[in-house]
């Protein structure tokens, strides 16, 4: 027996309701859109229908195309032939919208006669966000809407309207405060018959779109699919609207294959997969009402401001009031960018200082909920802050530790409460990147765990859970990834070599700029505490050691990597060129040259293979975990997917190969992972691997 259709008629007198029905956002998936030419073609035969609404439910309208049938080969019927049929029927058609109205079921309320909507819903042309254009005449009906300006703006941008700003721009005819659909259907009867593709696209100010298609190509980031996007709707003003239709089906068909696309899909995906988690059936997160940190340095004060920012009120504690006043006036430092960039009015900076408070009483945690310890990297310290917080915090607080690598479960074990305690590892700035590693110690409570990631939705950061081992997942990857950069260094590329491909390659920033921006004292002192247990086998690269040793450490002393000016630009140094032939001399290394592409593919099988260690020992718990941490946390290029999907692009086989270079490059530690030659000689993915 075939599935019953997600799209049903009802009829209201001589209003019928096509109601769409498919949990959980009525996605144009290809039952809907059967559904949907099938109602079409029954109302047009339909005497006695003299009106059609389109609904989506309460909640809701259309969220858009289904996703993971793009990564399938197109299948009838085709959105645009959909909302052809509804667009020619000879009777109106109102939209009915109660929720999400975004890409294709924007392009679908678009083929409407009017369209109504409540308070709730959500207008927009979502789908350059996944490196495509509209593909259902978005491209083409927006601007005889709305102008050519304003449709590049609102394309390129992926932006979602809120409905009262839907209706300013005139994509909504109404927002109805009481019953949407009983409004909808009365109105149907009356509504004039308005097909937008019959409608000229509007005069428009040349020099308004010329300049909202630079602006748009300025924020494309590299995305192919926003300069498409603003071609194919500037084109709209001089082709007819079967054309323009027959070339952003083409373009939107192309992009759909592109790599880019197929990435960026990837992340979508893997943004829904992080927040399953084994074991946290039936947890419910912890009411979070009020929040402490321990330690306002650099990190503690970012973190205040990301829980204020969140509508939390959050005490900072310090070691003395003198502290206490320095951690506050970070705070406030931290305000001061978004209020001059506009991003916050003065009123909302004010209002969420007003949120932090700052003391040297170590009372004040017995109120917090929440306490997130931000204090020095040292054991010793955190095991004396969790011992003591112990006595004061509230039964049933969640107590969270920043901790870059060190041991959780130690941290716990300084508890009465091990139960209680979870990581909470946030990136620099904190209160801007996106990531959230949230680290799950061996008795971390179910219910902890959510509440983590609850507040991680809160803070509108991305969460990943990992396990408690050294460095996580991040810190761990990127430390393998660092180490490599200095070894092409030793073997010949010059680092602002490695830096150029690295950057080529899509990276905000390359490996030695990062670290000079961090500073590379850190390092150095977390090289100086292992050097007792580091493997003799592993290779050591001294440059930066003597960097350090001769006061470089970094931008923040003017020279590191790089020498910096008085403004702050970088250059080339032949100091650090000297240094470099010096460790190489020591080595007896005869530099040889290495191509972009070499230093990109090195680079990257060591991030995989470090990837597939942290998988295989249960550290991260899928590939696109990984993806999401480099991308959100490192600067990864979105573009790319991550380092596992980008593994996967090239073939296992052939990153083992480049992995077995690296390993004889490195020594101990660099290895290829045993989960890599097993996949690699299957044939297999990092994709597809289940653990
Ligand atoms: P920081 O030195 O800037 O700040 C630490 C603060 O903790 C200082 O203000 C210090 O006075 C305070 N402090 C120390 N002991 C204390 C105690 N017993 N009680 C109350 N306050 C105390 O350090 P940071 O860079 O902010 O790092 C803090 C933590 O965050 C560390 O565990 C670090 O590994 C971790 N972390 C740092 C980064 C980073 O990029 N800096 C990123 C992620 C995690």
């Amino acid at each position: 027996m075939a599935a019953p259709s997600p799209v049903r008629v009802e009829r209201h007198g001589a209003v019928a309701v096509v109601v769409i029905d498919q949990a959980p956002v009525n996605a144009l998936s290809k039952g809907v859109r059967d559904g949907l030419r099938d109602a079409a073609a029954a109302l047009a035969a339909d005497p006695g229908v003299a009106a059609v609404v389109l609904s989506g439910g309460p909640g809701r309208f259309v969220a858009g195309a289904d996703i993971r049938e793009m990564n399938l080969p197109p299948d009838e019927p085709f959105v645009p032939d959909v909302i052809a049929a509804f667009e020619a029927l000879d009777k109106p058609v109102v939209a009915a919208i109660d929720g999400p109205a975004l890409g294709g079921g924007c392009e679908l309320a678009l083929g409407c006669d009017l369209r109504l909507a409540s308070p709730k819903a959500q207008v927009g042309l979502t789908e350059t966000r996944l490196g495509i254009i509209p593909g259902a005449g978005g491209t083409q009906r927006l601007p005889r809407l709305v102008g050519i300006a304003q449709a590049i703006a609102l394309i390129s941008e992926g932006r979602i309207l809120k409905a009262r700003d839907a209706l300013a721009l005139g994509i909504l005819d109404a927002v109805v405060e009481g019953d949407l659909l009983a409004a909808a259907i009365a109105r149907a009867p009356h509504a004039p018959k308005r097909r937008l593709s019959q409608a000229p696209v509007p005069a428009g100010d040349p020099a308004r779109e010329d300049a909202a298609a630079a602006a748009a190509l300025k924020g494309a980031k590299g995305v192919p699919a926003i300069a498409e996007a603003v071609r194919v709707v500037r084109a709209s003003r001089t082709t007819a609207f079967s054309d323009g239709m027959a070339d952003e089906r083409a373009t939107f068909l192309k992009l759909r294959e592109s790599e880019e696309a197929k990435a960026l899909r990837h992340l979508f995906f893997a943004e829904r997969e992080a927040g399953k988690v084994p074991g946290l059936d039936g947890a419910k997160a912890r009411p979070i009402a009020q929040a402490a940190v321990i330690g306002a340095g650099t990190m503690g004060a970012g973190i205040a401001v990301a829980l204020a920012d969140a509508g939390l009120p959050v005490t900072l504690v310090e070691r003395d009031g003198e502290a206490a006043a320095a951690g506050l006036a970070r705070v406030r430092d931290l305000y001061e960018r978004p209020v001059r960039s506009g991003r916050l009015t003065q009123a909302q900076a004010d209002a969420r200082l007003a949120a932090i408070g700052a003391t040297a009483d170590w009372q004040a945690l017995a109120q917090a909920d929440l306490v997130i310890e931000a204090a020095f990297e040292d054991m010793a310290v955190k095991e004396d802050i969790f011992r003591r917080l112990d006595q004061v915090a509230k039964p049933g607080a969640v107590l969270a530790s920043n901790t870059s690598y060190l041991d959780l479960d130690a941290i716990a074990e300084a508890t009465a409460r091990p139960k209680d305690v979870v990581g909470l590892h946030f990136f620099a700035p904190a209160n801007v990147m996106r990531l959230l590693e949230v680290v799950r110690g061996k008795m971390t409570a179910p219910d902890v765990l959510v509440t983590a990631l609850a507040l991680a939705k809160r803070m509108g950061k991305q969460p990943v859970v990992a396990g408690n081992g050294e460095s996580f997942i991040g810190n761990r990857i990127y430390a393998a990834y660092r180490r490599h950069a200095e070894y092409l260094v030793e073997d010949g590329a010059a680092p602002q070599e490695v830096d150029a491909a690295l950057q080529a390659y899509g990276f905000a920033m390359g490996a030695f700029a990062v670290s000079d921006l961090s500073g590379l004292d850190i390092g150095y002192a977390m090289r100086q505490r292992r050097a007792a247990t580091r493997d003799p086998a592993e290779r050591y690269v001294v440059v930066a050691d003597r960097l350090v040793e001769a006061g470089r450490l970094g931008r923040k002393t003017g020279a590191g990597w790089y020498a910096y000016d008085a403004a702050g630009a970088m250059s080339v140094d032949p100091a650090v060129a000297a240094m470099i032939a010096a460790a190489r001399a020591a080595k007896g290394i005869t530099p040889r040259a290495f191509t972009p592409d070499q230093i990109q593919r090195r680079l990257l099988a060591v991030m995989a293979n470090e990837g597939a260690k942290a998988l295989e020992e249960g550290i991260a718990l899928r590939a696109s975990d990984i993806d999401l941490v480099f991308i959100n946390g490192y600067g990864f290029p979105r573009l790319k997917g991550g380092p596992m999907f980008a593994a996967d692009a090239m073939g296992l086989g052939a990153v083992l190969g480049e992995m077995e270079a690296a390993s004889a490059a490195g020594g101990a530690g660099s290895e290829p992972a045993p989960l890599l030659v097993e996949l690699a000689r299957a044939g297999g993915r990092f994709a597809d691997w289940k653990g």
